[in-house]
């Protein structure tokens, strides 16, 4: 295996690059990380308690805790302003992307994902003598996380 920090392999991150998931409407990771004072208000704020602390006491997203309904709750309580809604800006540019261990890739019929999509963008293709895989429209995915911790396999990462 090349040579990876502990951190890059517990997230699936071989590439290096950056894959913490910050507050939607976040700045970009450099300027998010010199303005974040670190204060917790935008934790505090979500309903959806899908924020938590990263190892450097930072507000990272876990949707194994839920998704985003993109309420805006965290980026009224940022004070520093480390989240802005921007002018026709998206929140984040995430996308829904289904890994290799999906159960339906094994034959198993699961459409657990596909069900609990409020965009409906995941569809099934109908296979010959297979079960139908999910596949992500990325026109409708809006990156929100409702897919992943329904998910049996965990088998789906927002990137
Ligand atoms: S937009 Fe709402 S649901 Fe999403 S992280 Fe912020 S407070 Fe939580
Ligand atoms: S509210 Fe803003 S400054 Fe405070 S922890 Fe969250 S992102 Fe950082
Ligand atoms: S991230 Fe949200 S919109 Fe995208 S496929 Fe999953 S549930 Fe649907």
């Amino acid at each position: 295996m090349a040579d990876i920090s502990r951190r890059q392999f517990l997230r699936g991150n071989f590439s290096g690059r950056q894959t913490v998931l910050r507050p939607p409407w976040a700045l970009a990771e450099a300027a998010f990380a010199s303005v974040c004072t670190r204060c917790s208000d935008c934790i505090n704020a979500c309903p959806q308690h899908i924020l938590v602390l990263d190892e450097e006491a930072r507000p990272t997203v876990d949707f194994g805790r839920g998704e985003c309904t993109f309420c805006g709750k965290c980026v009224e309580a940022c004070q520093p302003r480390a989240l802005q809604k921007r002018e026709g800006a998206p929140p984040w540019q995430l996308k829904a992307q289904i890994q290799n261990n999906c159960l339906a890739r094994s034959n198993v019929v699961c459409r657990a994902c596909g069900d609990a999509c409020p965009a409906q963008a995941i569809r099934f293709r109908p296979a010959l003598m297979a079960a139908a895989r999910p596949e992500v429209d990325e026109s409708l995915c809006t990156g929100c996380g409702a897919c992943c911790s329904p998910c049996p396999a965990q088998a789906i990462r927002l990137a």
